[in-house]
C-alpha cells in the first residue's frame, strides 16, 4: 500500500513538472511570436577601410573613433526606433561623421593636388529606387544633405561642381568658406604624397597609383550608412573627400549610384569604401544587390564574392557595409581594417576597427 502511494506521489510530481515545462515552453514561444510581430529594423555604418592596424593606433585615437562611431549610429538607431524613415536615419548618421575631423568626409576631407577639398556624396532610396548625388563640391558642409535634396527637389540624379552649389543656394543651403574643410592632418598627408611624387619624378621613375603602397592606402576614410526601417524600407548613403592628391576633378565611386551606393527594397542597401576606380569598374554596390536578386544568394555570400574576389582580382581594395530586407548585415572588407558599427532592433551594438 505504502509502495503504491509513493509511486502515485512520484507520478504526480513528475506529471506536474512536465506540465510546468510545457507552460514555460509555451510562454517562451508566445514571447518569441510577440517579438517577431514587432517590425524589424537595423542600421550599419562604416568610416572607411584601409591600413587600420592596432599597432599603429594610440588608445586615445582608437577611443575617439569608437566614441564617434557609437554617437553616429545611435542617432540613426533612435530615428528608426521612433518609426522614422531609413533615409532620415542614413543622412542624420552620416552628418555626425561628416562633422567630425576623424573621417574623410565633410570636415576632415582629404586634399586635392591643388590643396583644395572636393567632396562627393550620394543617397539611394530602396522603396522607389530614387537616387541623388553630388560630385566635386567645395562649399557644402554636409554633402549628403545636398545629395538628398538633389533626389527630392530636382529632376536629376547627379549634380557637380559650381552648378551643384548654385542649386544648393537656390534650395536655401548656406555655403561655407572652403577653409572650413582644412585640417592639419590631411594637409600633411598631402604634403607627404607630394614629396614622394617629386622624389620619384626626380629619379625619373614612373609614378603609379597602383604600385605605391602609401598612395594606395592614403585615400580611405569615407563614411557610409545603410538602414532598414520599421516599414521595411531600405536606404543607403555615402559621403567622401575622395582620394588625397586627386587632380583633374577626379571623381570616385562614392557619388556613383551602383558603385558607391545602392538600395533596393527587394534585396539590400549598400555603401562602399575603397579604391574608387575599382569600385566603379566592378559596380560593387549594385553587383551585390544583383547577385541576390538574380542568383538568389544571401547578402553575405554576395558581399564576400564581390569584396574578396571580384575587386581584388581587378587589383583594387576596400570594403562595404550592407543590410538586407530582413535586417541581416554584412561588413566585408579586404583591407587590414574598416571602421564599422552595427545596431539591431534590440539595440545590440557592435563596433569594429580591425580584422576579427
Ligand atoms: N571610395 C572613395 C574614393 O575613391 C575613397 C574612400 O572610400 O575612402 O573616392
Amino acid at each position: 500500500m505504502k509502495k503504491t502511494l509513493t509511486l502515485l506521489i512520484l507520478f504526480f510530481v513528475l506529471f506536474s513538472c512536465k506540465n510546468e515545462e510545457n507552460v514555460s515552453e509555451n510562454s517562451d514561444k508566445l514571447t518569441k511570436t510577440k517579438q517577431k510581430a514587432e517590425p524589424n529594423f537595423g542600421i550599419v555604418i562604416h568610416g572607411g577601410a584601409g591600413i587600420i592596424l592596432k599597432k599603429n593606433m594610440s588608445d586615445s585615437l582608437e577611443n575617439a573613433y569608437k566614441i564617434k562611431l557609437e554617437e553616429a549610429i545611435k542617432i540613426g538607431h533612435t530615428v528608426l526606433k521612433n518609426g522614422g524613415s531609413a533615409m532620415e536615419a542614413v543622412t542624420k548618421t552620416i552628418n555626425v561623421m561628416e562633422n567630425s575631423p576623424l573621417f574623410n568626409a565633410g570636415k576632415g576631407a582629404v586634399f586635392t593636388h591643388e590643396e583644395t577639398n572636393e567632396l562627393d556624396a550620394s543617397v539611394m532610396d530602396g522603396a522607389t529606387l530614387n537616387a541623388g548625388a553630388v560630385a566635386g563640391v567645395t562649399q557644402i558642409k554636409n554633402p549628403i544633405n545636398l545629395a538628398l535634396t538633389v533626389m527630392n527637389n530636382s529632376p536629376h540624379v547627379m549634380l557637380s561642381g559650381t552648378g551643384a552649389e548654385r542649386f544648393a543656394e537656390e534650395q536655401g543651403f548656406e555655403l561655407v568658406d572652403p577653409s572650413y574643410f582644412y585640417t592639419e592632418k590631411r594637409f600633411q598627408s598631402l604634403q607627404r604624397i607630394k614629396d614622394k611624387e617629386k622624389a620619384e619624378l626626380d629619379h625619373d621613375s614612373k609614378v603609379s597609383f597602383a604600385d605605391d603602397p602609401f598612395i594606395k592606402d592614403s585615400k580611405f576614410g569615407t563614411v557610409g550608412c545603410a538602414a532598414l526601417d520599421k516599414n521595411g524600407n531600405l536606404a543607403a548613403g555615402t559621403s567622401t573627400g575622395g582620394m588625397t592628391n586627386k587632380r583633374w576633378n577626379r571623381i570616385g565611386d562614392a557619388p556613383i549610384i551602383g558603385a558607391g551606393t545602392y538600395a533596393n527594397n527587394a534585396t539590400c542597401a549598400v555603401s562602399s569604401t575603397g579604391w574608387g576606380e575599382y569600385f566603379i569598374r566592378a559596380m560593387v554596390a549594385h553587383d551585390i544587390s544583383a547577385m541576390m536578386e538574380y542568383k538568389g544568394v544571401t547578402l553575405q555570400e554576395a558581399a564576400q564574392e564581390v569584396i574578396q574576389k571580384k575587386v581584388p582580382d581587378l587589383g583594387g581594395n576596400g570594403g562595404i557595409i550592407a543590410i538586407d530586407k530582413d535586417g541581416n548585415v554584412s561588413m566585408e572588407f579586404n583591407t587590414a581594417g574598416m571602421y564599422r558599427a552595427h545596431m539591431n532592433a534590440e539595440g545590440d551594438l557592435k563596433i569594429g576597427l580591425y580584422k576579427e
